[in-house]
């Protein structure tokens, strides 16, 4: 995958790039990522890239003649890669985007400043927008590595063991499980009996169960998105959370607790 990122900021995306998994993944060549410095194509002599708005108000606008050639040099070097806009106005990035982007094979990330970018540009040349959320940042950089850092770890190879992506958060409609490690006992807590039975059968029925009633008790929306196998129900039964799960699934069908039997 290569990730393209247009900036007039470059520096801010040195440290993030180089540490950890990204680093690795740059270094075997599992990831490429190039970025572009807006400035160097700006048309006078002050290195201009934005400019005041017309009609008048508050703050500067990105000018689109030096965005549309830094646009131009990047596809002159690679051909054909989906532009991303990051931008408030986008729509809103979470897991189903990343993976959406992760099939691509380039991705040209644009970061906008001040005001944001001028409308013709947008109109031109975009192919996507992207917010990473209901607030506004200062400029697009940071939403770039949003992107780059959570479509990476989704790539073959980016992360050491395959199945720590797919049992994610998000990865279904369901937040993971609470996870524990060495010390046995800190400040008078104990690790969950379950999870040191060695049984892996009832470690993954813990573990399933615990992700369930935290995804209950943080974000109930998600569970109306959620389809629970019949094995799954059978379990949800037993722990006593069909009912909670029919009410949050707005008993219309029950997702077919009756229907598989539970
Ligand atoms: N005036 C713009 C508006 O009200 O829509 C906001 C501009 S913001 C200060 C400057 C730049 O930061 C934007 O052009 C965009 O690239 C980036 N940005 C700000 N918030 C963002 C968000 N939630 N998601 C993605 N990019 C964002």
């Amino acid at each position: 995958m290569l990730f393209d990122i247009l900036t007039i900021f470059p520096n801010l995306l040195d440290s993030p790039l180089n540490e950890g998994i990204l680093r690795r993944a740059r270094q075997e060549g599992l990831i490429r990522i190039e970025i572009t410095d807006i400035r160097d194509f700006a048309c006078d002599k002050h290195a201009m890239t934005d400019d005041r708005p017309f009609g008048g108000g508050e703050g500067m606008v990105m000018k689109p003649e030096p965005l549309a050639a830094a646009l131009k040099c990047v596809r002159q070097r690679q051909q054909a890669g989906r532009v991303i806009l990051l931008s408030p106005q986008g729509r809103l990035y979470n897991q189903q985007v990343a993976g959406e982007l992760a099939a691509e094979t380039h991705l040209v990330l644009i970061c906008g400043r001040y005001e944001g970018v001028d409308e013709r540009f947008r109109a031109a040349y975009v192919d996507d927008e992207i917010s990473i959320g209901d607030y506004i940042l200062t400029g697009g950089e940071l939403a770039a590595m949003v992107v780059v850092d959570s479509v990476s770890r989704l790539l073959p190879g980016v992360l050491g063991c395959s199945a720590s992506a797919e049992n994610d958060t998000f990865s279904r409609s369901l937040l993971k499980h609470p996870q524990y490690t060495r010390p046995r006992v800190f400040e008078g807590q104990d690790v969950p009996e379950e999870l040191l039975s060695g049984d892996h059968a009832e470690i993954a029925v813990y573990r399933f169960i615990s992700s369930v009633q935290r995804t209950i008790a943080r974000r109930p929306d998600l569970i109306s998105r959620e389809h629970f196998s019949p094995e799954e129900k059978k379990l949800l039964k037993r722990a006593g959370l069909d009912g909670i799960i029919r009410k949050l699934q707005d008993g219309s069908d029950c997702r077919g607790f009756e229907k598989d039997g539970c």
